[in-house]
């Protein structure tokens, strides 16, 4: 039996007591930096498996064993304000609060390789584990939860992080992974067009800031389609748009639109802004005005060469020669991008398909095969065992 091996049967043996606790994090699911209890729940486990731990950042939690060369293993704990739909024991207890990303499972995951690594620790080095509040939003200071972790010192000397994310795409048994830029840097932006109210029976005395709005949105749309080069990806999604009045015999002086882009790197970044700027001096043309707020929410997530490799070849050893899924880019974007760009990273995807139901994360229907949280325990256990033994 290798050891590879042998840490899969140790992690299976941990599942049902795993299983048990992604379960009660998923019926009670906390949103973004209220994460109160599940912090309770991480915390009283890793003591209860012979850590000592320090609680940051608010909710976020810090562990770690070992001394000198140091890796970080991550996961996220926060929930969405969504509306779970499934009908299963387990669900979630929380009105419009759901574990609709999977977060649950990363901190179980982490749990798990957290006793798989109490039971047989690093000969050199440290390995810590940092649960991470706030992934899915950030605070009232516009920080990410991955930001102020680092700020309370969670990645302090280290030298390597590694973190999962869950993927109801592919199958339980493989993982997914690429190196360099994996996950896009993402914005978001709040417009307000403005123009002149008056009475809806006479539009001929007001600045119709709908009007001026929707040809804004047109043009906006067409940033995609033909102001880049077909060869680099980017998204431009409006979320959101309102008038102020919201009358039907008001002609409305103010409307509001949201929106976020995605993309890798600074370049189309700055092509995006400026271009949305340009589609917003419509307004100005037509005898109103804008103003544009844009957040940087992330940067783009790159996975270090030498540690995907390392990854790659743990799923090999852990699950078979078959069960490393090179991954595409991906348009989403996590706040494991900050942390990434702050150290060698790397960002692997845990298949998790519960069935044949389409179960995206950020939905009502998301679940996950709970036999892929011993992988995943195993994976994260593994990778930080053979980044100190190499
Ligand atoms: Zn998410
Ligand atoms: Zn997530």
């Amino acid at each position: 039996m290798t050891i590879t091996t042998a840490t899969l049967d140790r992690a299976s043996a941990l599942a049902k007591k795993l299983v048990d606790i992604r379960r009660t994090i998923h019926a009670n699911p906390e949103l973004s930096f209220k994460e109160t209890e599940t912090c309770k729940l991480i915390e009283s486990t890793l003591k209860e498996f012979g850590y000592k731990t320090s609680v940051v950042a608010g909710t976020g939690v810090i562990a770690e064993i070992g001394t000198g060369k140091t890796v970080v293993l991550r996961a996220d704990i926060d929930a969405l304000p969504i509306q779970e739909k499934n009908e299963k024991p387990y669900c979630s207890r929380n009105q419009n609060v759901m574990h609709a990303c999977g977060h649950d499972i990363h901190t179980t995951c982490l749990l798990g390789a957290a006793k798989l690594i109490a039971d047989n620790p690093p000969k050199s080095g440290r390995i810590r584990f940092m649960f991470q509040p706030g992934e899915e939003t950030i605070n009232e200071d516009g920080k990410a939860g991955a930001t102020l972790m680092m700020e309370a010192g969670a990645i302090k000397d280290a030298e390597a992080i590694f973190a999962l994310h869950c993927d109801p795409r592919l199958q339980a048994g493989k993982i997914s992974v690429r190196e360099g830029a994996f996950l896009a840097a993402c914005d978001t932006f709040n417009i307000t067009i403005l123009g002149r109210a008056t009475h809806g029976a006479y539009p001929e005395y007001g600045i119709d800031a709908i009007v001026l709005a929707s040809q804004v949105v047109q043009a906006m749309q067409a940033i995609i389609s033909r102001r880049k080069s077909a060869l680099e990806p980017a998204v431009l999604t409006i979320g959101g748009i309102r008038s102020k009045t919201y009358r039907p015999n008001i002609v409305a002086d103010t409307v509001e639109i949201t929106g976020t882009i995605r993309y890798f790197g600074k370049p189309m970044q700055d092509l995006l802004l400026s271009e949305i700027k340009n589609a917003c001096s419509i307004a100005e043309t037509l005898g109103g005005s804008f103003n544009i707020d844009v957040h940087h929410n992330t940067v783009t997530l790159m996975n270090d060469v030498n540690l995907t490799n390392l990854v790659r070849s743990v799923a090999k050893d852990v699950l078979g020669n078959d069960s490393v899924v090179e991954a595409n880019r991906e348009m989403g974007s996590e706040d494991f991008s900050f942390l990434s760009q702050a150290l060698p990273a790397c960002y692997f995807l845990l298949g998790v398909k519960a069935d044949d139901v389409l179960r995206q994360i950020h939905t009502p229907l998301f679940d996950a095969n709970e036999e892929a949280i011993p992988i995943g325990s195993a994976m994260l256990a593994e990778a930080a065992q053979r980044y100190l033994s190499t």
